[in-house]
């Protein structure tokens, strides 16, 4: 059944877009369109920065217990609505039902429920000498956002922009916008007080850059492509506007001498497939100690073996589709590429069997990939993953570090100690040792070209306030 959704959220309630040709929505595995939204215009961001800018200061002013409550609303709202989102995520997208459901619709739920958390009980004040050094909300939130973790994505910028006491504006990714409008629905029931959240959809040269360059939106939080982060930032810069930009990454994933390379090369090439390899954090690079590589490899290429495509509903799938024909076409011509510049197939490749309809690409493995090539430097968004032998410690530091990006990374070792040191070294956001699981509360953003600023805790909520210091 088609979704053809016609309103905008704008101060409280649904109003029904101007007319105009509405975007289409695809199921990448099928082909077929599974919905429409309406495509916003410059005057749709203006009544909605208005909408925000008239809720600011009374929910700036709102006591944070309160504030806390009206997130445990939303959470309920939302958590009632768990299975219909993973399903919706599993269309738009193609996450398989499994994953949509754990990490697509179950990891938002976890990161708002730390807001609620934090929201009630925010950072104390600080006395430092003779000043009082207070936290204030940014404003009013300018949140731009993509499409390969529809909800995540928001909810990392929706959930502490209102624990801070923000109002905000979102323009969610055209290409899955439908998991955008059942999170507005939560937010329609949970009854956030009008203008406090508003949504418009649209495209990101128009919607995107309305919002971005708004004179009145303070805060311009991103997620989403280097080359778009830079736009924004343009965009932003006229007017000193705060922006915070999570963007691209090419993480590496350094494996040691004395690794437990069965687990290593599991989990690493399960990382770099998940969600068909369109993740940021996804450790498409693997690095490994000369002595054990052809080991390594032959453990990717049986692991890889297990990645059944197909339909994302059906539960037999481990990989879906690429969320959209150009994104398939722009993965496949990086692994021609990347063989083409001397890298091993070792799985997968160009032309491995797929399923016949629907945006697929095989998951693939390729060997001798090197660290200068552009197989190693982009950002592929798909499921390839490249293999690059490493003599030593320092030799591994300096191929995972030779990188615009740093945004994540993982070392393994037998011992603690020494990964410790490793990952100290690398000019990355985040390192994850032996496989340790994700910690929501952590703080999430990039080194160099992955970004500025972070996401998730108390770091995130931090990027929506403004720091004042009163002396007395
Ligand atoms: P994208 O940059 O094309 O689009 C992201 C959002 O920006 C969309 O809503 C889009 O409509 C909008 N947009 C596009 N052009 C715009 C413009 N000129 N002005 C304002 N807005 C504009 O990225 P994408 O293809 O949707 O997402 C994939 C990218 O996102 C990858 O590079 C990935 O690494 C990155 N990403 C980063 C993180 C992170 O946390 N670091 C997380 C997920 C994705």
């Amino acid at each position: 059944m088609e979704s053809v959704r016609t309103d905008f959220y704008l101060d409280g309630r649904w109003v029904r877009a101007a007319g105009g040709q509405p975007l289409e929505v695809h199921n990448p595995t099928t082909e077929e369109v599974i919905g429409t939204v309406p495509a916003g215009t410059a005057e749709d961001v203006d009544r909605a920065v208005a909408a925000a800018r008239a809720a600011f200061e009374g929910w700036a002013a709102t006591d944070p217990a309160d504030r806390a409550a009206h997130l445990d609303r939303l959470h309920a709202a939302l958590t009632a609505r768990a299975d219909d989102i993973a399903h919706t995520v599993a269309g738009e997208l193609g996450t398989p039902l499994k994953v949509a459901t754990r990490v697509q619709a179950g990891l938002p739920l976890t990161v708002l429920r730390s807001f609620v958390d934090l929201a009630a009980h925010p950072p104390a004040p600080q006395t430092v000498g003779n000043s009082l050094v207070v936290r204030e909300p940014v404003g009013v939130v300018g949140a731009i956002t993509p499409w390969n973790y529809p909800l995540h994505q928001v909810v990392a910028k929706l959930a502490p922009a209102l624990a801070a006491g923000c109002t905000l504006v979102l323009k969610p990714s055209e290409l899955t916008p439908l998991t955008a409008y059942l999170l507005f629905d939560a937010i329609d029931e949970a009854g956030l007080p009008p203008g406090v959240v508003n949504l418009v959809t649209g495209t990101g040269p128009v919607v995107g850059e309305a919002l971005a360059g708004h004179p009145g939106v303070d805060l311009v939080s991103f997620t989403g492509s280097t080359a778009t982060g830079r736009r924004i930032t343009h965009l932003a810069a006229d007017r000193i506007a705060r922006v915070s930009l999570e963007l691209g990454g090419k993480s590496a994933n350094v494996i040691l001498d004395d690794a437990d390379l069965a687990s290593a090369v599991k989990v690493g090439v399960g990382n770099a497939f998940l969600n068909s390899g369109q993740t940021c954090t996804a450790w498409t690079r693997m690095l490994v100690h000369r002595d054990r590589y052809d080991e390594a490899l032959d453990l990717a290429a049986k692991a890889t073996d297990g990645y059944q495509l197909g339909d994302p509903l059906d539960p037999a799938t481990r990989l879906g589709p690429l969320v959209s024909a150009a994104q398939r076409d722009r993965v496949r011509d990086h692994i021609t590429r990347g063989l083409a510049d001397g890298g091993r197939l070792v799985a997968g490749g160009p032309d491995a069997p797929v399923p016949q309809r629907g945006w697929f690409v095989a998951p693939t493995v390729i060997a001798d990939v090197d660290p200068d090539s552009a197989l190693a430097q982009e950002e592929v968004f798909g499921p390839v993953l490249a293999v690059i032998p490493v003599d030593d410690d320092d030799h591994a530091v300096r191929v995972a570090n030779n990188s615009r990006y740093g945004l994540a990374g993982a070392v393994w070792s037998g011992d603690e100690e020494r990964a410790l040191r490793v990952a100290r070294r690398l000019r990355t956001g985040a390192v994850d040792i032996n496989g340790a699981p994700f910690n929501p509360l952590a703080p999430f953003g990039g080194y160099k070209q992955s970004g500025v600023g972070r996401e998730l805790g108390v770091h995130g909520l931090e990027e929506f306030c403004e720091v004042k210091a009163i002396q007395r």
